[in-house]
């Protein structure tokens, strides 16, 4: 007989996100993401996808679930001993025989797998057919099959001590929860102050304003907003301070930062040590002629809300303009550079009047690719010598720094630091906390002299296991009582 299962997870399957080559036919992707697939191209939006994005995306939220071991009325569907084990005999046998075991034997339920794989049914599917489960589900075990599978031996924060002593090359991911402790929002978060503001101004997403063609048509939106963002030169946090430790013990291969702040740099990271992914305000470029100036040079407009144009466009203006010799046409002057991209040539030719170029500073915006630099150092070198993998204050939901967990060697263990868990990666070690504390009690626990102004003295951390996730420990200070 057909398994019905079967059918129905196997549609599933055909709806699994795929990786995009660049003549658009979709491609299987290996749970082990290869370099090649790994394009710079990517992560750049298909419309083709919407559909499917629409469809999944309803059930996506109830994937991972924190909760999904408890339900109303306290019933329990799997107990988190239970759920590892099934997790464990679906890598051993594959998806199909592992479904032929469990749930065409009827041995087991739909909801006691759900809950195994960490799938909440949401309540419009309650008191549905099992049936109607099996979409929700399936897409939980396949993306069970893609994750890497955690390194037997290390679990809790004094593991990841040991880790950071006995570790040589330590490759370093972090996000903007490094930066938040000094106020700098992280304007991909919707709780930020930033988010409520481009609301306020009718902007729903922030690719509506980090957007290069938006840019190139109008600068104003950005310079309007730039300044919320702009980092401030003169501090940094005790997790910077704590990249900084590895870096002068010479345990630091690399960090790959996605925060743009380039507080990293005035923390003193080497900017050979140091990817900044999405770009940083360190330097600006103009759009028109390229001309490259440090990103300090525009920090007076953007505080002002003003569009910096480009000093040198702007003196060879004025250089051509006494005579005024210079046929006033957009290809004048600029007939043997490249052209960039910029559409405010188009006004040039209608209007007929020469502009300087608009400054932008290099932080990437959507549309743009990532720089080199990624690509060379992380399939190049990185890959080959890393021996621990620490990641900060990131939840790792953009590529391709979300991939480089899968992408290095499978012995090469991994912790992860950041208020919040996530579900999609399985990391060797979660401390979950703020991590200028959680680095702090790591370093205490190594035996390394973490010291930073912004970390009271003597300070005692508690550090707890957590009631339902693996290998994950909640790091804390004690509530302090106020004394009346
Ligand atoms: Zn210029």
């Amino acid at each position: 007989m057909q398994p019905v299962v079967l059918t129905k997870i196997e549609d599933v399957r055909t709806t699994v996100p795929q990786k995009r080559s660049p003549d658009g036919a979709e491609k299987e992707q290996a749970p082990n993401t290869d370099a090649s697939t790994t394009s710079k191209h990517e992560e750049v939006g298909n419309g083709d996808d919407d559909q499917w994005q629409d469809s999944n995306s309803l059930y996506e939220e109830f994937l991972d679930d924190t909760e999904a071991f408890a339900y109303p009325a306290g019933q329990s569907f799997c107990t988190a001993q239970a759920a590892k084990q099934y997790r464990q005999r679906l890598h051993e046998i594959g998806l199909e025989e592992f479904v032929e075991e469990t749930l065409v034997k009827g041995e087991v339920s739909v909801k006691t797998l759900c809950a195994a794989f960490g799938v909440r049914i949401p309540s419009w599917l309650q008191g549905e057919s099992d049936e109607a489960s099996y979409r929700l589900l399936g897409l939980a075990m396949l993306r069970e099959l893609k994750k890497r599978q955690r390194i037997p031996g290390y679990e809790n924060i004094d593991d990841a001590a040991k880790l950071l002593k006995t570790s040589e090359n330590i490759l370093v991911i972090t996000g903007a929860g490094i930066s938040t402790s000094l106020g700098i929002p992280d304007f991909r978060s919707k709780s930020t102050g930033f988010y409520t503001k481009l609301q306020a101004m009718g902007y729903h997403e922030p690719e509506e304003v980090f957007d290069l063609d938006t840019f190139d048509v109008d600068a104003t939106t950005f310079y309007t907003l730039a300044g919320e963002i702009l980092p401030d030169l003169d501090r940094w946090t005790p997790t910077h301070q704590f990249i900084r430790m590895i870096q002068d013990k010479g345990k630091l291969l690399r960090n790959y930062t996605q925060n743009i702040d380039n507080i990293e740099s005035h923390a003193g990271i080497q900017s050979a040590k140091l990817i900044q992914c999405h770009g940083s305000w360190a330097t600006a470029t103009c759009r028109k002629c390229k001309h490259q100036v440090s990103g300090e040079n525009i920090f007076e407009d953007v505080k002002a809300k003003r569009v910096a144009h480009c000093k040198k466009c702007i003196a060879e203006l004025n250089a051509e303009r006494p005579g005024m010799k210079r046929k006033r046409s957009s290809n004048g002057a600029h007939k043997s550079k490249k052209r960039s991209s910029g559409t405010d040539d188009d006004s040039d030719g209608q209007y007929d009047i020469p502009q300087p170029g608009v400054m932008k500073p290099d932080i990437t915006f959507f549309g743009e690719d990532l720089p080199d630099k990624f690509f060379d150092a992380l399939q190049n070198e990185d890959r080959l010598r890393v021996d621990l993998i620490i990641v900060i204050g990131t939840s790792m939901k953009v590529a391709p720094v979300s991939e480089i967990p899968q992408f290095v060697p499978a012995s090469v263990p991994q912790i992860y630091i950041s208020r919040d868990p996530i579900h999609h990666i399985n990391f060797d070690i979660n401390l979950l906390g703020d991590s200028d504390r959680v680095v702090a009690e790591l370093c205490k626990r190594a035996g390394w002299d973490l010291k930073h102004e912004m970390l009271p003295t003597n300070e005692i951390i508690n550090v707890e296991k957590h009631e339902v996730l693996e290998n994950t420990y909640t790091v804390k200070a004690p509530k302090v009582e106020p004394t009346v």
